[in-house]
């Protein structure tokens, strides 16, 4: 029920930071955004373009430009906007008008609005609408920054004595905050070349000087600008060769796009066969293609949850996954590099925006720094380890919630297989957090890089010819894929399951209540993600089973696992 209108998506202004952003004005200038215009978003159903036009005509919104926005793809597909006016006319149906605020709220434009309401009558029709709206909203959002009455011209009536649509506009032209945008150059198809030191595109916003160092993402190469000419389609002359590839961003080193597989999708499905759980897709980000899968469905705007599945025009919120490294933007920080579509058949189904809430950017464990290094050569074999300890070595990966179990089972199986001989140790997630990775908080980003370490920590005591129990929530699958990688083979993930109502009601240590009061933020499970394992190579239900049960059921796994003849021999006489 947004406006629609034909020549809308034409008019609509270039992405952020097209206009003001040409190496003309660089380095010399900068221009901030302050000096842009607001470009507002016309949300309602009666107004159309023709109003827009007409309230720019009559100075209703000074020195903004009216954006008009489409429906919401069309405010998904590109619109950029500042503020958002949501009008409503009578005999609309705020309910429809109001179930848009959560993509308002999504786009950053929930809390910069204002609500004019279009009434012939009094006050009292006035109040009335304004109860509806407050009504219709959604919680948090029932109350504008103002809400004005104007008749169908955008003017007001005689009777009202407030500020008007004038001054609500200035006040949301005086607090909206605009940042300048980050420097992103899309290198589109057809222009990728062979190795070169010239580098083209297309400019989707921000400035870059010379002398500055670029990163191509996500190649991860970096150069520096020694020169650079262009408008719109710039090009930049580099210190050295890099070879670019299509859908390839330039940006400057010090504020590169993210890097990862999975991200927060913000989307409005758009056709008739429904989303589900593990559809997979083709996701479009700036020109460049890539297979995903929906791992999880968070929300559908104005269904109850659990979300199953996306019907046509709804907004939904999932976590998409691909196969591959993605280098994107979450949209608040950079709105032109931060939208998607989604395909199916090379048809465009989904268009939404990223965010990276709970996630992490894999931009730092992924990069290899040390280029001079060689691995040594060990002179003692793994099968002599194995013959001496008589079991091979490994890595078992307890990951589960809070409170599910981990430590608790990896402690005890430890104390029984080192009765049984066994060369064992675990790393327990609080007793390396006073070590190791002291240095490390609980950010998105510091609990991958906790993860990696002890990843890498645990390949080693494998190698070393150790079981080494890991005791670690873990809980992104992409951090503990990385450490199944770096143990080359010898890694057995282990769900410790138990849902969050049960590990809630455990709290051995009272920290989901404390998150619950709020004092502990991102705080898995409750206010930051937890992606169960797909495929373990052992679960254990710790809330069925106790934990005698448990620890038999995983020391017979490593028995038949990693024990060997010698080992069994041993623990029988
Ligand atoms: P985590 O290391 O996963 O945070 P803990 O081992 O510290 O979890 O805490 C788990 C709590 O659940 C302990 O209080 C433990 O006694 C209890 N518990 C109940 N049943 C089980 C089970 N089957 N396995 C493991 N722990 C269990």
């Amino acid at each position: 029920m947004f406006l629609t209108g034909g020549e809308k998506t034409a008019s609509l202004a270039p992405l952020p930071g097209g206009r003001n952003c040409s190496p003309r004005s660089m380095p010399e200038t900068t221009m901030t955004a302050e000096h842009e215009p607001l470009r507002i978003a016309l949300v309602g159903s009666a107004a159309d373009q023709a109003l827009g036009q007409r309230l720019e005509a009559a100075g209703r919104a000074p020195g903004a430009i009216l954006l008009a926005a489409g429906d919401a793809s069309s405010l998904l597909a590109g619109g950029a906007a500042d503020a958002a006016l949501i009008w409503l006319a009578a005999g609309d149906d705020v309910a429809a008008i109001a179930s848009l605020v959560p993509l308002l709220d999504w786009l950053g434009l929930a809390r910069a609005s204002v609500v004019a309401v279009e009434v012939d009558g009094d006050a009292e029709r006035l109040a009335a609408a304004l109860s509806a709206w407050r009504q219709a909203a959604p919680a948090g959002n029932e109350a504008p920054l103002a809400a004005v009455p104007v008749n169908a011209a955008g003017e007001q009536p005689a009777w009202y004595e407030g500020p008007g649509l004038v001054e609500a506009l200035a006040r949301l032209e005086a607090m909206t905050e605009r940042r300048p945008p980050p420097f992103r150059l899309l290198v589109e198809a057809g222009e990728s070349a062979p190795p070169g030191t010239s580098l083209a595109g297309r400019l989707l916003g921000g400035q870059a000087a010379v002398g500055d160092e670029i990163v191509l993402s996500p190649s991860n190469q970096v150069a520096r600008i020694s020169a650079l000419a262009g408008g719109e389609r710039l090009v930049l002359e580099l210190d050295r060769a890099v070879s670019a590839e299509a859908g390839e961003i330039v940006s400057l080193t010090g504020d590169a796009p993210i890097e990862t597989d999975v991200f927060r999708a913000r989307f409005q499905w758009q056709e008739a066969t429904e989303l589900e759980v593990g559809d997979e897709l083709e996701l479009e980000l700036c020109g460049r293609h890539t297979p995903v899968r929906v791992q999880s469905l968070e929300a559908v705007i104005g269904r109850p949850p659990p979300a199953t599945a996306v019907a046509k025009g709804e907004l939904a919120e999932a976590i998409l996954r691909s196969y591959t490294m993605l280098a994107l933007d979450a949209f608040a920080h950079s709105p032109a590099s931060g939208r998607f579509s989604l395909l199916r058949q090379g048809q465009v189904v989904g268009r939404g925006i990223v965010s990276m809430a709970g996630y992490a950017d894999q931009r730092d464990l992924v990069t290899v720094r040390a280029t001079n290094v060689t691995r040594v050569p060990h002179t003692v074999t793994t099968e002599a380890r194995t013959r001496l300890n008589g079991h091979r070595g490994g890595v078992l990966w307890f990951t589960g919630l809070s409170a599910s179990g981990k430590s608790t089972l990896a402690v005890e199986v430890e104390r029984q297989l080192f009765a049984r001989d066994f060369q064992v140790y675990v790393l327990d997630g609080d007793n390396i957090r006073h070590g190791l990775n002291a240095n490390l908080g609980f950010s998105p980003e510091d609990r991958s890089e906790n993860i990696r370490r002890v990843g890498e920590v645990a390949a080693l005591f494998a190698r070393a010819g150790f079981i080494a129990l890991t005791a670690f929530i873990s809980p992104y699958r992409s951090d503990r894929q990385r450490a199944r990688e770096a143990a080359e083979g010898d890694f057995h993930e282990i769900f410790v399951d138990a849902d969050l109502a049960a590990c809630e009601e455990r709290d051995p240590k009272g920290l989901y209540k404390r998150a619950r009061d709020g004092e502990i933020p991102d705080f898995t499970g409750i206010s930051a993600p937890y992606e169960a394992p797909e495929s373990p190579e052992l679960a254990v239900d710790t809330v069925n089973h106790d934990v005698a049960a448990c620890v038999e059921q995983i020391i017979d796994y490593i028995e038949s696992e990693l024990g060997t003849e010698a080992a069994q021999r041993r623990s029988a006489g």
